[in-house]
């Protein structure tokens, strides 16, 4: 897609610092990293997001972020890493093109992803589940 940033960096027209790479994938540093070694694992064909990414090519970057997250591990001796991938506007979507987010993470690092709430009752809370559950 013309103006899509991370579709010209597929094509090459945008640089980037490149990690892994198949016919399918595209996993490069994130210029902003959360974490020194933050990737961005995204299907080089222009999806929006998560509900766009057909069955094959979910396979695909699953694998694919199972070898980077070995990566992070083995190569930055990494503790663990976050997965993260921000689904539309309201989410924080800022490129839309879909992508993961691979954070590596190290003991005492600090990071504080998820601020944590609590539900008003438990009553509330079914009300909840059940709304999620029967649109599924
Ligand atoms: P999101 O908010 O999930 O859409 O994340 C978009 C991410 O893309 C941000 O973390 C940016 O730092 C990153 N980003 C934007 N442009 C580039 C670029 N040219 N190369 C690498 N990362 C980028
Ligand atoms: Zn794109």
């Amino acid at each position: 897609m013309k103006d899509c940033i991370f579709c010209r960096i597929v094509a090459g027209e945008i640089p980037c610092t490149k990690v892994y790479e198949t016919s399918n994938v595209l996993a490069f540093l994130d210029i902003n990293p959360v974490i020194k070694g933050h990737t961005l694992v995204i299907p080089k064909e222009h999806v929006v997001n998560i509900m766009d990414i057909p069955d094959d090519l979910a396979s695909e970057l699953q694998q694919a972020l199972r070898r980077i997250g070995n990566g992070l591990l083995q190569g930055l001796d990494a503790d663990g890493f976050n997965l993260g991938m921000n689904n539309f506007e309201s989410a924080g979507q800022l490129v839309m093109h879909a992508h993961y987010h691979l954070i590596p993470r190290y003991k005492g690092d600090g990071l504080k992803l998820w601020a944590q709430g609590s539900y008003e009752s438990n009553e509330q809370m079914q009300d909840i589940a059940g709304k999620i559950k029967s649109a599924v």
